[in-house]
Formats: C-alpha cells, sequence, structure tokens
C-alpha cells in the first residue's frame, strides 16, 4: 500500500497495526510533509483553522506522595512547590482575565484534599473564564459538583496506556482509576480531557497509539493532549533526551486524523517555538496563554529566564509568584500562519 492509502486507511479505520506502520513509515521529508498537510486538512474541515489558547494556575493543590512519579519535578524535593491560597488565586484570575483570556485550567498535584476547589472554581466563573480542573484523585460526587458549579472540562489522564509501565513510572497511582474516572465522567457527560505522555524512555510507539484508540472511545472526550517528556535534573530519567520536534508533529499528526474533531495541543518539551510546526501538523490547542505558577527559584519557574536574549515572552515575579503571558508570541504566530484566536 502507498503511504497516501495507508494516511486514508488511518483515517476511516484507525487499527493498532495501521497507526504504528504509519508512524514508522513517515520517514522522510515528502511523507512527513504528506502526513502533516492530510493531518492539517482534517483539522481545517473538522474544527476550522483556529487556536484554542488555554490558560493556567499552578499549583492549586500541592503533591502530596510516598513515592512521586519519577519523571515529575514534584519527585526533586526542592522542586515542589506549595499551593496558592485563596486569595493568591484571586490575584492569579485577575491577571489571567485582564490579559484578555478566555479559559484557564486550575492544575494541581496528587492529593486528597479538594476543599478549596470549588471557591476556586466561582472565582475562575465570576471572571467569565472556561474552566478546567487537572488534579487528582476526584471523587464521583467531586465530578457532580464542578459540573453543577459550571466547569467544562475535567482531566481523566491515561498518560500512560499500559497498566505496568503506568505503575513503574507512576508508582502511586493506578491506571484503572485514570480509566474509571474517564468512564464515570463520560456517564455524567463532562467533558473529559486527557493527557498521552510520548517520548519516555523504554515506552514505545504502540502505547502512545494504544492511548489514543482508548480516547477514541470516550464519548464526551474534548481534549487530547500530548505532552512529549521533559526531563528534569533531579530525576532518575534526566538523562534521557526527549523527543524531536518533529516526532512530537507526526503524533500530533496522528492524533488528528485518528480523532477528527477533538481539540489536540500538545506541550512539554515542545514550547512556543515549536507552536508553528504542530499548528501545520494539526494541533487547534495550547496551553500558551497568560499564567501564574509558584516561582521555584528566586528568578521565577527556573533559573533560565534569559540574562543575555531577551526571552520569548514577558514573565514578572510578584510576592512570590510567576506571572506570565506568551499570548502576544503567539499572536504573531498565528497572524503569521493565518490563524484565527479562539
Ligand atoms: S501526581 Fe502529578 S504532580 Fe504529582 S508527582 Fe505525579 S505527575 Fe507530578
Amino acid at each position: 500500500m502507498d503511504f497516501e492509502n495507508l494516511i486514508e486507511e488511518v483515517s476511516t479505520n484507525a487499527t493498532m497495526e495501521n497507526c504504528l506502520k504509519l508512524l514508522e513509515r513517515a520517514d522522510s521529508y515528502e511523507k512527513v510533509k504528506l502526513l502533516l498537510d492530510f493531518a492539517g486538512k482534517i483539522r481545517d474541515e473538522n474544527v476550522g483553522r483556529t487556536l484554542k489558547l488555554d490558560s493556567f494556575v499552578y499549583p492549586i493543590k500541592s503533591c502530596k506522595m510516598k513515592k512521586y512519579c519519577i519523571y515529575c519535578s514534584n519527585y526533586v524535593e526542592k522542586f515542589r512547590l506549595e499551593a496558592l491560597s485563596i486569595e493568591e488565586f484571586r490575584v492569579a484570575i485577575d491577571f489571567i482575565r485582564d490579559r484578555g483570556m478566555k479559559r484557564v485550567t486550575l492544575e494541581g498535584g496528587y492529593n486528597e484534599d479538594n476543599s478549596k476547589i470549588p471557591e476556586m472554581i466561582k472565582i475562575a466563573r465570576r471572571a467569565k473564564l472556561e474552566v478546567a480542573i487537572d488534579t487528582y484523585p476526584i471523587k464521583s460526587e467531586e465530578i457532580d459538583v464542578f459540573k453543577s458549579l459550571g466547569v467544562s472540562e475535567v482531566y481523566a489522564s491515561i498518560e500512560i496506556a499500559e497498566k505496568d509501565l503506568f505503575n513503574y513510572f507512576k508508582p502511586e497511582e493506578k491506571f484503572e482509576d485514570r480509566l474509571r474516572l474517564a468512564k464515570e465522567m463520560c456517564e455524567k457527560k463532562i467533558g473529559v480531557s486527557s493527557t498521552i505522555i510520548i517520548g519516555l524512555p523504554n515506552v514505545g510507539e504502540e502505547v502512545w497509539i494504544k492511548g489514543l484508540l482508548l480516547l477514541k472511545e470516550f464519548d464526551s472526550l474534548k481534549h487530547c493532549v500530548i505532552s512529549s517528556f521533559n526531563p528534569v535534573y533531579g530525576t532518575p530519567l534526566e538523562d534521557f533526551q526527549p523527543l524531536s520536534p518533529v516526532s512530537v508533529a507526526k503524533f500530533v499528526a496522528l492524533a488528528r486524523i485518528v480523532l477528527k474533531d477533538k481539540d489536540i495541543s500538545a506541550c512539554g518539551s515542545v514550547g512556543i517555538q515549536a507552536l508553528p510546526l504542530m499548528l501545520i501538523a494539526g494541533a487547534n490547542r495550547a496551553y500558551l496563554g497568560a499564567y501564574v505558577c509558584r516561582a521555584r527559584t528566586r528568578k521565577g519557574f527556573s533559573e533560565e529566564i534569559g540574562e543575555v536574549f531577551k526571552p520569548d515572552y514577558e514573565a514578572e515575579i510578584r510576592n512570590g509568584l510567576v506571572f506570565a503571558d506568551p499570548s502576544k508570541a503567539v499572536e504573531r504566530v498565528c497572524k503569521d500562519l493565518g490563524f484565527e484566536i479562539l
């Protein structure tokens, strides 16, 4: 079968076998271009040539585990962050609203205490923002509360779609719990967002594809986030390399071909510099709106905020919080590519 027919076949009937073959055979400039063009066209036809810009606040809960996920910055004690207080959260939402954002994700670590979340949702909704919740664990009755408060999406992330590997990288959580949460949200008809991590060492492409095929079954799926492994100093994975942006783009394209009209974004090792490539590959969403997070070092989120060259976007530290806004840089990319920002 020639490559173009293979893309068509994946588009009409995606299976593990043909998706794997597609990624394997996309190994030249011509084929990658064909794949990305096909995916971009599907995005245009199904969701338009548009970019939804997501903003976020982090962390709304600190992560408290006995055994932290081995790829995460929380694995390293000095990188763990205290949750924002309600007062700090209010200031964060004012900043995000004033920057003209339309949606915000409330991101937090693993922690049983969800008691502050309803108040935070109310603050964000009063600012007329669409709200997504990305934190664990979430109880069934909490989904009802979030829904009644007007939350649009809740994360139930597949992350690593293979039980043993999931347990290896995330020793304190269970893959089954994520699946149960996603199914419950589908029953309760609340939008599901789900992250698939790609590029973790010794996790093959078949595991990434398994994640995609699983997500395809979720009726309420709204947003698939493709997170490319980004090595963190001090973790057992610090010596591994992230994927190339082209490998990420190929998987974004596959996700678009399989999931057609769902929102798709890429994050992790691919930042604002890779945004044009992700859009060309079929993405329609990005976590590159204004955001607020607890400052990790005296310079902010990392020690790398530029001292020689001007950074890609402004980031300012006030009272221990980073206030950053990549949206102007995103606007320039979207203008150059003819994308409308939603
Ligand atoms: S639960 Fe989330 S925040 Fe906590 S260690 Fe794992 S990935 Fe990191």
